[in-house]
């Protein structure tokens, strides 16, 4: 099965790891001319004003004006060879008015841009994103409370404690998201969390320490719906930057039926129907023919998992 065109996944840089541990190819790579980094402040991009957005790329000379002395400075990978890095700041006043960045493009946040964006410049975005946003919050050793220090390129923080010297790396969260199945239904849920009453999504939920991708959707669908789980399978796989999960979109077999939901987590769960989610493809906002039932949008791969079921029967 090929992996559906995920929002946040196909990245298209070279990430060169192994240039990471070698400082002296990183210095090269920060002084070629045709290095560029990604201005992210208050983890919004920059981007360039136009009404078909792009990133907006800027020469490291401009980085200490951006981020100050000394910033953080992420190597993201290469670009047919060309050095793209990230950096961030955090601040009210946006530099894009009035600022250092001023003239350069706007500031957006991730979510809604990355629909406006080419597929493989959300990917980037997410990287930037997600270990901009882990840096902002690793300044101190979780061991012994000490300040850290970015290495490895921006992938790894080592504790400036002599004592100490952990050293720290970025996590990436995985979250199981299931489209549970029953013959010719499959289980939908509506979180709490849903911006409106319409919306039924596919149940989601974190792996826990020590369990497998198998394991957590089985946990997950019988504590939010009550539902048995037998069969699991894997469909493919999504990067979500908010701050820093995977999404592993999985089809599950159901052995029950009577839904049980609980409350902390869902107000609502119901079996549909293929024929009642298929009508919600047609639709230009993903609403059923009935008006009554709101589906995700083709960035989350729920609405893949979703769209995967309804053609398999
Ligand atoms: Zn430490």
């Amino acid at each position: 099965m090929s992996q559906p065109p995920h929002t946040f996944a196909g990245n298209p840089l070279d990430r060169a790891a192994n240039t990471r541990r070698e400082p002296e190819e990183l210095e090269r790579l920060v002084a070629a001319p045709t290095s560029r980094f990604l201005p992210l402040w208050n983890l919004r991009a920059l981007v360039t004003a136009d009404d078909t957005p792009r990133l907006s790329w800027q020469p490291l000379s401009d980085l200490d004006a951006f981020a100050g002395e000394n910033p953080d400075l992420i190597f993201l990978g290469l670009s047919n060879g060309e050095p793209r890095f990230a950096a961030g700041t955090k601040g009210e006043d946006d530099p894009s008015v009035n600022g250092c960045m001023s003239g350069r493009g706007r500031f957006e946040e991730a979510r809604p841009l990355a629909s406006d964006i080419p597929g493989g410049e959300a990917a980037v975005l997410a990287q930037a994103r997600s270990l901009i946003d882990w840096h902002d919050r690793h300044g101190f050793c979780a061991v012994c409370g000490a300040p850290t220090a970015l290495g490895e390129a921006g992938y790894m923080r080592a504790c400036q404690n002599e004592a100490c010297k952990a050293q720290h790396f970025p996590r990436t969260d995985p979250v199981v998201i299931m489209l549970v199945a029953r013959g010719d239904r499959c289980l939908l849920g509506r979180n709490k969390r849903f911006p409106t009453r319409k919306r039924y999504s596919a149940l989601a939920g974190f792996v826990e320490p020590g369990e497998s991708m198998e394991e957590a959707v089985r946990r997950e669908v019988f504590e939010e719906a009550g539902i048995v789980v037998g069969r699991v399978s894997y469909h493919s796989s999504q990067p979500w930057p908010f701050p820093s999960s995977l999404m592993i979109g999985c089809i599950a077999e159901a052995e029950s039926e009577e839904i049980r939901i609980d409350p902390n987590e869902l107000q609502d769960a119901l079996w549909l129907t293929r024929d009642e989610l298929g009508s919600c493809f047609e639709s230009p906002d993903y609403h059923s023919a009935d008006g009554q039932l709101e589906i995700p949008s083709p960035d989350a791969i729920a609405h893949h998992l979703i769209k995967s079921w309804v053609a398999s029967g």
